[in-house]
């Protein structure tokens, strides 16, 4: 019998990322979460709202040039009786490599939409990514205080693009000059809105029942069509279920905004009653449930320099199951090695703390000197990997040359370290001893570029190369192999992880040359 102590931190862990389109308001709303979670005690302190765009979780200068965030980092806060973990995601679509592999670690997510401009691209896209892993979705519609769209044409929108069922919990009373509040359909409860306290938390003014003379009140002239709309709305939706909703086919529907602080309590109460604790998690050898004693854990992002008075680098770890306790001897599956973590960190809206304990669901940070890779199992000895970790094949590819050459050493640590982290990846070349840097968007050379030259100090240059896709290649017959390697050698080289990988110039090479070797696998994917 697992212990009831135990047991009781797995149920009230509830990890979430949040996914949205470029403004749509994931980072007001974070700062309202952390507002709630008495994290920081007024908003502005996440962004400052004009001008100096500079987030806790934005902690990167470039960041704050540009106004995007580009690495994801975690914050945990407590929530009634849960404690929640908000994993950041980067919000340029550059970074999305780093995004899917945060999804990886979390048990839902938490979509934002601007009501204005409803389902955008970007959104689509991760939900892409949700959808393959059946994750649950609560949807907040933003910006209510702005002239939206019809709440009904979104919902349809909801239902039509993203092909999911959407269900509202609670529906706007008016929006823009006009908006009110939100009225809950379940509880018949009226929320209603005050004007100006955004930077605060919020009293919770509520009215109970739409048939009250408060509600009449509030609403005056528009009492008679507000109670038909609702008719309709109760008639023409769909109905909340839990358990489509955990299935991920149907998604519980919030209103509000974000930038006015409203709505989005309600939101994270039905958040934290409904969104799935822990969720059992899949490994090359058996399903390991999270309420397992035995502590295990995976990597889903190395994060370098994070804080530039440590100059270190971090391993991100999903917590799977377990206790991790601060002394530890855990298995690094990998490398076959028992290693003692006496300084894990945790991560509480920005600043990083020694950790006693953490439990499955939550997120550690171990220090890595370089032994520790995204995808790597930790557990307590047993062997197993942890699976679905995604790497993608890189489709830009340039040169990296130095402008001053004698700091090439410099230069291949800093490429590999940054390739470790994941959004770029490095390859070596078997026939000379070039630097390629493989990347899915072009906003990573800058970074790369930025990075190098303010944390290893070395200046770099781009140059074209004659590469236009990337396989990694695998082959069961050693001999075949050996003859491939032979007969391809311009065409192969190692990437950061000592991976070998084909090089193709042209897509047509790369077809001639599946042809030619059939027992060679070129995939474009690779497991981490
Ligand atoms: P992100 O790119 O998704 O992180 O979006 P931000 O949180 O930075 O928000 C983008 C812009 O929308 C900012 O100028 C916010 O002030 C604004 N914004 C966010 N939420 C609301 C809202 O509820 N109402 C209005 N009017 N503006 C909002």
């Amino acid at each position: 019998m697992a212990d009831q102590n135990f047991l009781n931190e797995v149920s009230k862990r509830r990890t979430f990322a949040i996914i949205s389109h470029p403004d749509a308001g994931k980072t007001t709303i974070t700062e309202k979460l952390l507002l709630l979670g008495q994290l920081i005690q007024t908003a502005g302190s996440v962004k400052g709202r004009k001008g100096d765009k500079h987030a806790t979780s934005d902690w990167m200068a470039m960041e704050k040039q540009r106004g995007i965030s580009i690495t994801s980092s975690v914050m945990q806060f407590p929530y009634k009786d849960c404690t929640v973990n908000l994993l950041d995601t980067p919000g340029h679509e550059d970074f999305s490599e780093d995004t899917y592999r945060t999804l990886t670690a979390v048990d839902s997510v938490l979509m934002i939409i601007d009501g204005a401009k409803g389902v955008e691209d970007r959104t689509i896209k991760l939900m892409e990514v949700c959808r393959l892993r059946d994750t649950p979705i609560l949807t907040f519609i933003n910006k209510m205080d702005r002239d939206i769209r019809d709440p009904i044409d979104l919902l349809d929108e909801v239902e039509a693009v993203l092909k999911i069922v959407a269900a509202p919990i609670t529906w706007p009373i008016g929006m823009s000059h006009f908006f009110k509040g939100v009225y809950n359909l379940y509880t018949d409860t009226i929320h209603v809105f005050v004007r100006g306290r955004g930077h605060t938390l919020m009293d919770d003014i509520r009215i109970e029942g739409l048939q009250s003379d408060a509600a009449k009140e509030l609403l005056g002239d528009d009492w008679d069509a507000y109670v038909d709309e609702i008719e309709l709305v109760r008639g023409a939706s769909h109905e909340f279920n839990l358990e489509a909703y955990l299935a991920g086919k149907l998604t519980p529907v919030f209103f509000g905004t974000a930038l006015s602080n409203f709505g989005v309590r309600e939101m994270l109460d039905g958040f934290v009653e409904w969104a799935p604790s822990p969720i059992d998690r899949e490994t090359n050898g058996r399903t390991v449930p999270a309420v397992e004693e035995k502590f295990s854990g995976f990597i889903f992002k190395i994060q370098a320099n994070m804080d530039p008075k440590h100059r270190d680098r971090i391993a991100f770890m999903r917590v799977c199951s377990g206790t991790y306790s601060r002394g530890m001897k855990m298995r690094h599956c990998r490398i076959g090695k028992d290693i003692k973590v006496t300084d894990a960190v945790s991560f509480t809206a920005g600043d990083r703390e020694g950790v006693e304990e953490a439990f499955s669901g939550d997120i550690i940070g171990l220090h890595n000197h370089g032994t520790i890779q995204i995808g790597d199992t930790f557990t307590e000895g047993e062997d197993l990997k942890f699976t679905g970790i995604p790497h993608f094949a890189p489709e830009l590819f340039r040169r990296v040359r130095l402008k001053d050459p004698m700091k090439m050493k410099a230069l291949q640590k800093g490429l590999q370290q940054l390739s470790e982290e994941g959004s770029t990846q490095l390859f070596m070349p078997q026939r000379n001893n070039e630097l390629i840097v493989g990347a899915v968007g072009q906003l990573q050379y800058e970074v790369v570029a930025y990075r190098l030259k303010d944390e290893y100090k070395v200046e770099c240059i781009y140059e074209a190369v004659n590469v236009n896709t990337a396989r990694w290649v695998e082959c069961d017959d050693p001999k075949k192999f050996d003859e491939f390697k032979n007969k391809c050698r311009d065409n192969l080289a190692i990437d950061g992880g000592g991976h070998l990988t084909y090089l193709a110039p042209t897509r047509v090479n790369l077809m001639m040359a599946e042809e030619k070797w059939p027992q060679v696998r070129f995939r474009s994917t690779r497991e981490h």
